[in-house]
C-alpha cells in the first residue's frame, strides 16, 4: 500500500491517516510532524522551518523533499507507506516521482483527498488542541480531553500550536487553496484520485476508508 493524502487543513488528515496506518500496520511519515520536531529540537532544519511554519508558509521543497527521501530510503524491500502532508505543490509532486523511481520505489496507487469546506476546517482548527508528546488531537468544544489541557492517551500537556492562531490559519488555508489544492486535479489526471467527503464523522470516514482500501 502506497498512498498520499490530500486536504486542506484540519481536514482529519493525522486522524485518518493513524487509523489506516494502524489497521493495516503500514508506517506513515508527517512532514508537518518533522518539522515540529527538528523545531523542538534546534536542529539545522528546524531552525530553518520555524519561520515558515509559524507563519503557516510553505518550508522551502528541497528541505521537505530531502526529508522524504530519508524516510522512502529507510523502507524495506516492498514495505508500503502513507504520506501524510506531502506533497504540497507540483514540485514535491514531480520530486516524489523521481525519489520513487530513483530507489525503486513502485509509484503511489492512491491520492486520498478528505474534501472538506473553508467554514468547517477554520471552526476545526480555531478550537483544536494537540499533545506536545505524542501529537495526538483534540477540539475545545467537539473533542475535550477528560482532564483539561492533558492528553488522555499519553498524559502529555496540550497545546495550540503556533499556527493554529487566526492569522497563521488564515494564511495556512491561502497556501493551501494556491499550491496545494491544484494537485487534486494533477492527480486525478494521474488516474489515481480518491475523493471522501471529510464532513461525514470521523469514524464514518474511517470506515469508509479501511472499506475501499481493503483491496490495494
Ligand atoms: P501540517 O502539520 O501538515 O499542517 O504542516 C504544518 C506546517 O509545516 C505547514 O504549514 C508548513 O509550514 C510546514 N510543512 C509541512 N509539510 C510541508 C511540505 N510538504 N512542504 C512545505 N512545508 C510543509
Amino acid at each position: 500500500m502506497r498512498l498520499i493524502v490530500l486536504g486542506p487543513p484540519g481536514a482529519g488528515k493525522g486522524t485518518q491517516i493513524a487509523v489506516i496506518s494502524k489497521h493495516f500496520n503500514v508506517k506513515s511519515i508527517s512532514t508537518g510532524d518533522l518539522l515540529r520536531e527538528n523545531i523542538k529540537n534546534e536542529t539545522k532544519v528546524g531552525k530553518l522551518a520555524k519561520e515558515y511554519v509559524d507563519k503557516g508558509e510553505l518550508v522551502p521543497s528541497d528541505v521537505i523533499n530531502q526529508l522524504v527521501e530519508n524516510f522512502i530510503v529507510g523502507l524495506e524491500d516492498g514495505e508500503g507507506f502513507i504520506l501524510d502532508g506531502y506533497p504540497r505543490n507540483y514540485e514535491q509532486a514531480l520530486a516524489l516521482k523521481n525519489i520513487l523511481s530513483t530507489h525503486s520505489v513502485a509509484p503511489i496507487e492512491k491520492a486520498i483527498y478528505i474534501k472538506v469546506g473553508n467554514e468547517e476546517v477554520i471552526k476545526r482548527l480555531s478550537g483544536r488542541l494537540t499533545c506536545s508528546l505524542c501529537g495526538a488531537i483534540y477540539h475545545k468544544e467537539n473533542q475535550p480531553p477528560q482532564k483539561e489541557n492533558i492528553c488522555d492517551i499519553c498524559g502529555g500537556e496540550l497545546i495550540v500550536r503556533p499556527d493554529d492562531t487566526e492569522e497563521a490559519i488564515k494564511n495556512r488555508l491561502v497556501v493551501y487553496e494556491n499550491e496545494t489544492a491544484p494537485l487534486v486535479d494533477f492527480y486525478e489526471q494521474e488516474g489515481i484520485l480518491y475523493t471522501i467527503d471529510g464532513s461525514i464523522g470521523k469514524e464514518n470516514v474511517s470506515q469508509q476508508l479501511i472499506n475501499d482500501l481493503s483491496d490495494l
